[in-house]
């Protein structure tokens, strides 16, 4: 591996909180450090980001383009695709088309691959996975501050009265936040921390109350907040009347949420609800942190809207220590939301309105934009199962293990007349099923810019040579679209080509309507870009140096400045145990795994602390089942191979499993194969914690 022979500062590869990391040069190797100026982590690493120099070997990665599993060459596999695509396109027209990418993905491959797909090829059938994510919170954001925002930044978390976590186990998802929370409740034990969370998890360990409450009862139990705060007269008066819309309606429908009804429905006590909402009410700065534990349900928009609420009726956003905090768990979700790798959305936080097509075919000198919205990603594969769409390119991940209903979207895929993968690795779930093969850059190969959980832009640069053939994403499908006839609008020499245009699009007829703006970067010279160091967007005239935090001034992104308080009626998930099926099953990330494990589990000091997929549950529900046994979990979908951890703090009827092994490391345990494809109707974003199962030994 030929690579730098000085340290490199880039951004971690892993999750959304989005850390700096240093990679220092040491003999044959590179060693992962913290880095001290970066405002997310400053200096700080959890596991999984010091062990990143660990998992740069090259085995098993994917060196040369494939078709149909034999090598060829770039010309022959770029020919390969465009004739493929073009076909498809002639024959069935551009919907049959769809490009899958993710939150893995570089700004600028995103940027090029959202321009081809719809603003060339012409359909909107672009999504990504982080529709699994946080398709929810972008809904629930816009919905109520009329843009997809993120008001906070993590030092809100550090400067608040009282931090409200809710379906996050911080301490494993996202550990420097964790980190950085831990260390601020220890220099101010006054500060108060409550988790909301069916599971006794980790981040429990700081936590002054835990409430444990029912699987799937966020929205009720947050509606029953802001009834509390109407009842006690703890609205603030003067920022609902100057900065909101919404509120008459809004507690009309929050009525009935009494103390005891929320407690009834939530599975709480009286007394630890009344306790909670106290420290609402007492705490003049208060930041609720959510993530999928939130987003992954089929009403997660309406309880991200339930805790916004909250924070717009006791007029705690805004301010210092306060906000409704959405964190993302991929290293570039964000950037993924800001290109418009979402099917609804179109570029730089525009839709598909008449104005927005024309604005954005105007600045992509292009007649051929998509005019509606394209496929999410659940409907994305039911169209290719059922021969709608014929023509599926994936990009850096895999959707095999990943998405719900897992089996039913690898015969669906088998069935797809043209399948293109690009990825790093060669076997994986997913690239077994591609009929074309492309090699890309990994991480520390490839040089471009994600943003984190905090709208800040950071560099993520390369110190490793390209290995083998692999390639850039943006070069990849820059000469796809060449091919295809469109080579002007994609002649990119370098990454901060992408990212000028992208930057120069943000502030296209702008004027301060979309909160996505970094036009202030879109004339930064290359040698600027590569320096570039980490910012918050929006980055423009008004804000050169950008924004920490937003809405301080009480102005919001709909058309007449204010926010809109949402009403909301609380629903259970669609499932409910039976008796054929009586557990719930919940999923969610463990410590040192990422995603589907194909990069982290090549360090063996990562897979050290969980070696094995495992379910945990109360030992009354499996007594004949002990500790290390090997036990058979199945739903109406499917069933998984795990070894059993009985565990007294597991709720009873509940179970968790992890959701990252894949068929390379165990044939019976890709848990997504168990779970139902429900959506949100407003997100599209699956019910991903709440499955019933039945549970057996083997
Ligand atoms: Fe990387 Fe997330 Fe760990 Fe930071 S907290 S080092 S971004 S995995």
């Amino acid at each position: 591996m030929s690579h730098s022979a000085s340290a490199v500062t880039t951004t971690c590869a892993y999750c959304g909180v989005g850390c700096g990391v240093r990679m220092q040069p040491q003999e044959a190797e590179f060693v992962a450090h913290g880095e001290m100026t970066h405002p997310a982590n400053l200096g700080r690493l959890c596991v999984k980001g010091s062990s990143l120099g660990e998992t740069l070997g090259l085995e098993g990665r994917l060196l040369q383009p494939e078709i149909n599993g034999l090598a060829v060459s770039w010309s022959q596999a770029l020919d390969a695709v465009a004739d493929g695509l073009r076909a498809v396109i002639a024959q069935y027209g551009p919907q049959a088309v769809a490009f899958y990418g993710s939150g893995q993905l570089l700004t600028e491959d995103y940027y090029v691959a959202n321009k081809l797909m719809k603003g060339f090829i012409g359909a909107g059938n672009m999504d990504t996975n982080s529709r699994l994510c946080m398709a929810s919170a972008v809904v629930g954001y816009k919905r109520a501050f009329g843009a997809d925002a993120v008001p906070c930044d993590y030092q809100d978390l550090e400067q608040a009265d009282c931090v409200i976590l809710t379906g996050s186990n911080t301490a494993w998802a996202h550990p420097v936040v964790y980190q950085r929370l831990a260390l601020a409740k220890k220099t101010r034990p006054e500060m108060r921390i409550v988790v909301i969370d069916p599971r006794q998890t980790a981040t429990c360990d700081i936590a002054d109350l835990h409430l444990a409450l029912r699987p799937g009862s966020d929205a009720a139990l947050f509606c029953g907040a802001l009834q509390a705060m109407a009842e006690q007269q703890h609205l603030d008066e003067n920022f609902l009347q100057q900065h909101t819309q919404g509120l008459t309606q809004t507690l009309a429908a929050v009525e009935s949420w009494t103390l005891a009804k929320t407690a009834a429905f939530c599975g709480l006590s009286s007394t630890e609800l009344q306790l909670f909402y106290q420290w609402i009410a007492d705490s003049d700065r208060l930041v609720t942190l959510y993530s999928m534990g939130i987003n992954q349900s089929t009403s997660g928009v309406d309880k991200c809207n339930a805790i916004i609420n909250l924070h717009l009726a006791t007029g705690k956003i805004g301010r210092v220590g306060c906000g409704p905090f959405s964190i993302t768990g991929q290293p570039n979700a964000m950037g993924g939301r800001e290109v418009g790798g979402l099917a609804n959305q179109l570029a730089a936080h525009m839709g598909f309105t008449p104005e927005e097509i024309d604005r954005v075919g105007r600045f992509w000198h292009s007649d051929n934009v998509a005019q509606t919205a394209g496929l999410t990603a659940i409907d994305l594969f039911r169209a290719i199962e059922v021969g709608q769409v014929k023509a599926l390119w994936i990009m850096g991940t895999n959707p095999v293990v990943s998405l719900p209903d897992a089996d039913r979207v690898r015969a669906g895929l088998s069935r797809c007349p043209l399948v293109i993968v690009s990825d790093i690795m060669r076997d994986t779930d997913t690239t077994h099923l591609a009929h074309i093969c492309l090699p890309a850059l990994g991480w520390g190969e490839k040089n471009g810019t994600v943003t984190n959980s905090v709208r800040c832009v950071s560099r993520q640069r390369n110190f490793l040579a390209p290995p083998g053939e692999a390639k850039a994403d943006w070069w990849i499908i820059s000469q796809v679209a060449r091919r295809l006839g469109f080579g002007e609008a994609f002649n990119y020499q370098h990454p901060a080509d992408i990212f000028r245009e992208h930057a120069r699009l943000s502030g296209f007829e702008n004027q301060g309507r979309r909160a996505f703006d970094i036009s202030g970067l879109a004339h930064l010279s290359n040698a600027q870009w590569d320096e570039m160091l980490p910012i918050q967007w929006p980055v423009n005239e008004r804000h050169p140096q950008g924004l920490t935090r937003l809405f301080t001034d009480g102005k919001f992104y709909h058309p007449d400045g204010k926010a809109r308080l949402i009403p909301i009626t609380p629903r259970l998930p669609i499932t409910h145990p039976t008796a054929t099926y009586p557990l719930l099953m919940n999923t969610g990330r463990i410590r040192d795994q990422w995603h589907t494990m194909t990069r982290t589990g090549k360090s063996a000091r990562l897979m050290q602390h969980l070696s094995e997929p495992f379910c945990q549950f109360h030992p009354d529900d499996c007594p004949a089942a002990q500790s290390g046994d090997l036990l058979r979990v199945s739903s109406p979908h499917g069933w998984l191979l795990l070894r059993a951890q009985p565990d007294r703090s597991q709720a009873r009827g509940t179970l968790f499993v992890p959701m990252h092994w894949n068929s390379q490391f165990s044939q019976q345990a890709r848990v997504d194969a168990l779970i139902a494809a429900h959506t949100d109707p407003l997100s599209g974003q699956p019910e991903s914690k709440h499955t019933p199962v039945r549970l057996q030994r083997w």
